[in-house]
């Protein structure tokens, strides 16, 4: 990293191959997010779906050419993540699998806990949900609000409160959801919930980007959990709380900046295949705006290395974030105006791309968010030694 070795170059393929079976459905899915339940059988769907579960719990893992994929590492997920969103990142984002609450619970959870929780993933493609936001205030996780109570009869807990913008909501069986059972840090915890449970409801929230997400807002009243469900009783409150979410976010991070370095190559593949008589200064912009994505690419997956190495180490992560989700949406408004002032109703795919890039800027931590943290990440030295190679090679692509 940042050039590929052998091993991810066989990934990037066979993600690169699955990206193009799925890119026929993208539009079909942006009008109905249930496309993806008659997909079921796409390799791509299936395989995807025992992804990101670790070596301990999956006896399935992918193989190419004798190699084994979990996609457990972050440098693994950039890779896998970039080509499949550069086929269709509503479809990236509608994918079944272990997800954003994978992670979680790999950093947090338990032996038992993650025997359960990944055993659910491999009796068939199951849809996992990740609730932390709550409406009137994402970014600041630390103030959120919905509260896990003893209940009276001292049977366990009962989870209640309000979730919005959660991905995968009405179709996940299984996930993750952040509360409180206290004031203050310590008070912070994250609970294995299984959507049949009383008290659960999802509906949907409608969004102009990425709808085969399929966005919704959760309901918890009184919902039923029992000691075992909370994930990290074997950490110090320390631990189970900000401290491991921080480091899950790290790991995240580069992943969504991955997602967004696809979909910037995408319009800018497309412009390049639909544009074929570009003029001069159109071609010079072309070639510009590739050697931009490649840069951020480079430093996406910079971002994956250091994160591998030390997840407590998110600063590169928060930048390649930054930078990512700023290009996707610059390249593909000027994909859109490569084609003139009607492109938003007769490119579909190209407008779609856009809408999808806004999308982008929320998810895991908004810009102002990413720049907080760039901002005193340069303050303490962090970047010293940074950006290596920035005028090396370009990164294939
Ligand atoms: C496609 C998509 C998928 C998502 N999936 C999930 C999911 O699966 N699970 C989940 O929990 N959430 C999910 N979210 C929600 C996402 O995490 C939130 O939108 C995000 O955290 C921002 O929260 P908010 O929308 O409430 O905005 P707010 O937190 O209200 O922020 C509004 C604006 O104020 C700015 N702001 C806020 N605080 C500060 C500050 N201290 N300094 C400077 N500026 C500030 C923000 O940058 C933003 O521009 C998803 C969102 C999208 C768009």
């Amino acid at each position: 990293m940042p050039e590929l070795d052998d091993r991810l170059r066989l990934l990037r393929r066979q993600a690169r191959g699955w990206a193009a079976e799925l890119r026929p459905y993208a539009l079909d899915l942006d009008r109905d997010p249930d496309v993806v339940l008659r997909l079921l059988d796409a390799p791509a769907v299936t395989c995807a779906a025992h992804l990101q579960i670790p070596a301990a719990f999956n006896p399935t893992p992918l193989v190419l050419a004798g190699e084994r994929f979990h996609l457990t590492a972050a440098r693994e997920r950039v890779v896998f993540c970039e080509e499949i969103a550069r086929g269709d990142l509503g479809m990236m984002l509608a994918l079944p699998g272990a997800s954003m609450s994978g992670v979680l619970v790999a950093a947090i959870g338990d032996r038992a806990q993650q025997e359960w929780f990944y055993g659910r993933l491999l009796e068939r493609p199951t849809w996992t949900f990740f609730a932390l936001t709550e409406p009137g205030g994402g970014t600041d996780a630390a103030g959120l609000r919905t509260r896990a109570t003893e209940s009276a009869d001292g049977s366990g807990w009962r989870l209640t409160g309000r979730k919005r913008y959660i991905s995968n909501a009405l179709r996940a069986s299984v996930g993750v959801v952040f509360h409180r059972t206290g004031d203050g840090p310590l008070g912070l915890g994250a609970a294995l919930v299984d959507t049949s449970s009383a008290g659960f409801t999802a509906v949907a929230v409608p969004t102009l980007g990425v709808r085969g997400a399929q966005l919704g807002a959760l309901t918890l009243d009184a919902v039923p959990i029992t000691d075992g469900q909370l994930l990290g009783r074997h950490l110090s409150p320390m631990r189970r709380g900000s401290w491991g979410w921080q480091r899950t976010f790290n790991l995240l991070r580069p992943t969504v900046a991955a997602m967004a370095v696809g979909l910037a190559q995408a319009a800018c593949d497309y412009v390049r295949e639909h544009r074929r008589a570009l003029r001069p200064a159109e071609r010079d912009a072309l070639a510009r705006t590739q050697g931009e994505i490649e840069g951020v690419r480079r430093l996406t997956r910079l971002a994956a290395v250091a994160v591998d190495s030390d997840s407590g180490s998110g600063h590169l992560a928060s930048a390649a974030k930054l930078r990512a989700t700023r290009l996707a949406a610059d390249v593909s408004r000027w994909a859109l105006r490569c084609f003139g002032p009607g492109a938003r109703l007769d490119q579909p795919l190209l407008d779609k791309f856009a809408r999808d890039a806004a999308a982008l800027e929320f998810m895991e931590g908004t810009g102002n968010v990413q720049r907080l943290a760039v901002a005193a990440a340069l303050d303490r030295g962090a970047f010293a030694g940074y950006p290596p190679g920035v005028d090396g090679p370009a990164v294939d692509r």
